[in-house]
């Protein structure tokens, strides 16, 4: 039995995908008899918008092909017809002795991916999570959007699931690893809708997200892994190079390697590890604003006449730019989403965004986001987060001090004025809890500048981006790590004989499904150097 995959039939979107099966058909019966194609599948599919007046879905569809003899390949590839290669995890088990159970920090998705990883395969991992769980964290993120009442540890950024859990679950990356195929695969045994295996931009939302992170979590009891929410990791015990356990805010536990999941916000924890010698690097990150539209106006953009057919998908859109040196580039965009309260450190607005699977809010939100270089803030990792700190408390100043965000519409922060109310356009953080200001007064002047031009740019190529009407509400400031800690092919620090660096926080990752392969990979080389436990 051989797989195959049928690429690029384009069609109409209006079509159904019924004809992609037979235009795949039609060409494998070029080289296999009609009794050995096999059942066919949706393997890919994408939208093709480019052009307003013929939008199209772009099919590859997967087959079994049930035939001994192998045609040329070459033929096939001219037919659009390549093997499919399934992408497994090459796991190899090591002979060194594990002293103690290995330790994860940081139950987000990094943590998460290694922690199920080295569960099903013996290495009884115990997570040290600082948040909450699932429904306890709903609950506090539900009270810091309604009440304004923040607890630094269980928040957006903090607990089960990492910052990932009230998102939009968008599951593309930049990365070309074949480990993002067993991520998607694996989200999708735990709960996501099967569409994120085929779709070429899967998203998950937050109330999925909700369901696969309790799975994934009681799939690791089951295992023989623990996880511990409630529990912060604050300080290490390190003999020789080799941290021998833990002290957390529940007592101390002994530890036989350290898995650093942390994601990109344990401002204090970062802190915690440099005091003992854990080398980190500063490095580039970016800084901006959230800008809303309606969801409708965008779809009008990118698809025209025929926007809210429902066979189309919610229009999203990416776009980037440079100002001189300067990166300008949207970033997680959320389609019928929301912009969220971020913040976990008190006195601070920050800002991101998220959607349920359906996206189906009025609104469509994303970063602008503007590239921040060591240079700009002193290139040291203290500087680096008093730069997002000073921000976030600015933001919270110019919100009025109650965790109210500071708002703009587009017209008045590009034209430099002020007065403009928002109309047509509703912020929704916090249900509209914002307050009118010069965001101007708020940013960096180089940040400002770099949006101003953004923006501008943005609207020749989505029609309205930069409307009058349309809003800002700052600050976005965790958009990737201030830093990077460096280690070796094996995955350690440098200096540290069982200290394993990963995921977002020590700068390998900048998305769910980049955190998730970094924290396979991990989990991949210390199975590969230890026995089970
Ligand atoms: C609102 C929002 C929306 C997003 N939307 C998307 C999206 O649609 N698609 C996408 O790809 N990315 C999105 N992102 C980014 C994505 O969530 C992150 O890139 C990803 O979660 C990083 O994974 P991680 O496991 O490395 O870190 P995190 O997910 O940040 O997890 C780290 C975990 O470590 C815990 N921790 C930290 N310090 C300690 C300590 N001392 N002791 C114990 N525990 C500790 C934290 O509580 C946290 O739960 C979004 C982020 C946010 C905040």
């Amino acid at each position: 039995m051989n797989q195959y995959i049928i690429q690029n039939i384009k069609l109409s979107f209006e079509i159904s995908k019924d004809e992609a099966f037979a235009i795949a058909k039609h060409r494998l019966l070029k080289f296999f008899s009609k009794n050995s194609i096999g059942e066919m599948k949706i393997y890919k599919a994408s939208v093709d918008a480019r052009k307003k007046d013929n939008i199209c879905f772009v099919y590859s569809v997967a087959v079994n092909i049930d035939a001994d003899t192998r045609v040329n390949e070459k033929m096939l590839a001219k037919e659009g017809i390549v093997p499919l290669k399934e992408d497994s995890l090459d796991i190899s088990f090591g002979i060194e002795e594990l002293s103690e159970r290995p330790v994860i920090v940081g139950f987000g998705p990094c943590g998460m991916f290694c922690a199920l990883l080295l569960a099903e395969n013996g290495y009884r991992p115990i997570v040290l999570e600082r948040g909450s769980s699932v429904d306890k964290r709903t609950e506090d993120v539900e009270r810091f959007s309604k009440l304004g009442i923040l607890d630094p540890e269980s928040n957006i950024q903090f607990g089960a699931g990492g910052a990932g859990t009230f998102s939009d679950g968008k599951l593309v990356t930049r990365i070309n690893d074949p480990k993002c195929s067993y991520v998607i695969s694996a989200f999708h045994d735990y709960g996501a809708p099967e569409e994120i295996l085929y779709k070429a931009k899967p998203h998950i939302g937050t109330d999925y997200l909700k369901l696969i992170v309790k799975r994934m979590e009681e799939r690791i009891r089951e295992l023989g892994g623990d996880v511990l929410y409630d529990t912060r990791l604050d300080n290490l015990s390190i003999k020789n190079g080799k941290v021998v356990s833990v002290h957390t805010s529940k007592g101390d536990l002994p530890c036989g390697a350290l898995i650093l999941a942390l994601g990109h916000s344990a401002r204090d924890t970062f802190a915690m590890l440099s005091s003992h010698g854990i080398t980190m690097q500063p490095k580039s990150f970016s800084v901006g604003v959230r800008i809303e539209h309606l969801q409708k106006d965008i779809d009008e953009a990118l698809y025209g006449s025929v926007a809210g057919n429902p066979l189309l998908p919610k229009g999203e859109y990416n776009l980037s730019c440079h100002n001189g040196d300067r990166g300008v580039y949207t970033f997680c965009m959320c389609p019928g989403g929301q912009v969220v309260s971020a913040a976990s450190e008190e006195l601070g607005v920050v800002t991101n965004g998220m959607s349920n699977f359906s996206r189906d809010g009025r609104n469509a939100n994303s970063a602008v986001a503007v590239s921040v270089n060591p240079e700009d803030y002193g290139a040291t990792i203290e500087s680096a987060i008093a730069f997002q700190r000073d921000l976030e408390q600015k933001a919270y100043v110019a919100g009025g001090e109650s965790y109210a965000a500071p708002c703009q519409t587009v017209g008045d922060f590009i034209g430099k004025t002020s007065g403009r109310e928002p109309s047509r356009i509703l912020p929704t953080y916090r249900d509209g809890n914002v307050t009118m200001t010069d965001l101007n007064g708020v940013l960096p002047g180089f940040v400002s500048e770099s949006l101003r031009y953004g923006l501008l740019n943005f609207d020749r190529k989505i029609r309205g981006f930069a409307a009058d009407d349309a809003i800002l509400t700052g600050v976005e400031t965790r958009t990737s790590s201030p830093l990077r800690i460096p280690r070796t092919e094996q995955y350690l620090a440098y200096g540290f004989d069982n200290l394993y660096p990963c995921g977002e926080g020590a700068g390998y990752a900048g998305g769910i499904t980049s955190a998730a392969v970094d924290g396979i990979k991990c989990a991949l080389s210390i199975m590969e150097r230890y026995k089970q436990f």
